[in-house]
């Protein structure tokens, strides 16, 4: 029989999203009923969620989830099974849902998502009638908690299901002050090295992990990155230490969602077949962004301004980039210090660099469609959804040799360019030098049309639709309910 899974999760599109982990919780129902996997998704129910589900029942309510009264509200998200953990207390703010309006983490998140984790856990142990699952499926350190609290605190008698702890980025993984333990209403017992306990506090992500009957990444290289200490970021030894039970599933894209032939973001649609028709959207892109008419490559950047994603090494290259006849349009949000720094190459370089600071999902879709080259520069890359988006679009991307990114794009050498399977540009380290030099290999081989099409047209005609990903997870479900 298919089994019946709980996916957990803080963020799915298109309710909630500040990343790639709300672009793969959001696909991930469909992906796996096209397996025969039934997906039922646990959200937190922040304000937004609430507002969309305006037709939601009341399935359960908790006298107490950590102190405060919390209900389960039944819904829909893409056509599919959606539960809300409609807890005011908790999450009935203004902001993210993980901090203010102004960036600063909410002091109490050890609370919020250990309450959601709470929540979760009640729900896989069976313990809301009419509900029952056969797996549960936490994604990262805010459901991390669910795993804990199943194997540490489940009620007497409760079937604890198995579990998977997908990481989604290891550099998040919910550490707080060790005394917050006493308030999570664990068992001391659950206070040890293999528990909750990290590094002498309480880590989310690594109690799910300990927890968790099998983990996975968003990548096959990243699962094996993490088992160093550069990647690690402290859980290294527990990733080694689990190596066998650790996969590396690389996500899949919204193949309706980001689709050139039918996408009604941009100013002309297209396929592989009529790739001229790209153009219009090029000049309407030069156009939004103030930027000159020229034959050069217009780079495009859509990314988090963060130190991982490599923003200060491309802004120390931007000088060089206008230099050899580039351009760039930069779609972006987060560290203050790089997005001045950005604001300042646009100022230096009049109608070659422009930039908008914000979040804007159909402003991405237009880069995407057309740019001519999407620049990934990140120190690390656990998936990378962006460069998946730009294949599928034809805007050639160009990235650093790490996780997703190194799995997902084939470079441009001469052996791949002679069997005419190139789909991008991939360079080693991010440091101004092998950056500025695969910027340089761009622009050198944009001239040559014919070669730049082709490769425009591999990526566009390789699959990163769910179907693979999504037999992948289905595998390990059946895997791990069938012992
Ligand atoms: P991460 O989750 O680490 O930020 P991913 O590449 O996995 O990186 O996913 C990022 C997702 O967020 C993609 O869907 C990307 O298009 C989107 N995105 C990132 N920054 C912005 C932005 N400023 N405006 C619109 N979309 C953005």
């Amino acid at each position: 029989m298919s089994p019946h899974v709980l996916s957990v999760a803080s963020e799915a599109v298109p309710l909630v999203k500040t990343g790639g982990l709300a672009d793969v919780v959001g696909a991930l129902p469909a992906a796996l009923a096209a397996q025969g996997v039934r997906l039922t998704t646990l959200l937190p129910g922040y304000p937004a969620v609430i507002a969309a589900a305006k037709r939601a029942k009341v399935m359960h309510s908790f006298d107490a989830l950590l102190g405060e009264p919390a209900r389960l509200l039944s819904a829909t998200l893409n056509g599919h099974p959606l539960l809300i953990l409609d807890a005011p207390a908790y999450f009935a703010r203004d902001g993210g849902p993980y901090g203010d309006a102004s960036g600063k983490d909410w002091p109490d998140n050890w609370r919020r998502f250990a309450a959601f984790g709470r929540a979760a856990a009640d729900l896989a142990a069976g313990q809301v009638k009419g509900l029952a699952f056969d797996l549960i499926h936490a994604h990262d350190w805010q459901a991390g908690m669910a795993l804990a609290y199943l194997r540490f605190a489940s009620p007497k008698g409760a079937v604890i299901p198995p579990s998977v702890m997908t990481i989604h980025n290891m550099a998040f993984q919910g550490y707080f002050p060790a005394n917050v333990f006493s308030k999570l209403g664990l068992p001391k017992k659950a206070w040890a090295l293999d528990g909750v306990e990290s590094y002498g506090g309480v880590g989310f992500l690594k109690a799910g992990m300990e927890a968790a009957s099998a983990i996975t990444t968003v990548s096959p290289t990243y699962a094996r990155e993490i088992r160093e200490a550069e990647f690690g970021m402290g859980l290294e030894g527990l990733i080694q230490s689990r190596e066998g039970r650790v996969r590396g599933i690389v996500n899949g894209i919204d193949t309706i969602e980001w689709n050139p032939a039918t996408d009604p973001h941009i100013a002309k649609t297209y396929t592989p077949k009529t790739l001229s028709k790209r153009t219009a959207n090029k000049r309407a892109l030069e156009a939004e962004f103030e930027l000159d008419r020229d034959d050069g490559p217009l780079f495009i950047v859509i990314s988090r301004l963060t130190w991982q994603k490599g923003m200060d090494v491309l802004v120390e290259t931007i000088d060089h980039l206008v230099g050899i006849g580039g351009r760039l349009a930069l779609l972006g949000s987060g560290d203050a210090t790089i997005a001045e720094a950005l604001h300042q190459a646009a100022q230096r370089h009049p109608g070659k660099v422009g930039i908008r600071i914000g979040y804007d999902e159909a402003l991405s879709h237009r880069m995407q469609a057309g740019g001519d080259a999407i620049l990934v520069p990140s120190r690390f890359e656990p998936c990378g959804l962006t460069q998946l988006y730009g294949l599928a679009y034809g805007c050639v991307p160009v990235v650093a040799r790490t996780g997703g990114l190194a799995d997902t794009i084939i470079d441009a050498n001469l052996a791949a360019l002679d069997a005419g399977a190139a789909t991008g540009i991939q360079f080693t380290g991010v440091t101004y030098a092998p950056l500025a030099d695969a910027i340089s290999r761009a622009v050198h081989l944009y001239r040559d049309r014919s070669l730049w099409t082709a490769m425009q047209r591999n990526g566009m005609t390789a699959d990163f639709s769910w179907a693979r990903s999504g037999t992948a997870y289905a595998n390990l479900y059946k895997d791990l309910t069938a012992t």
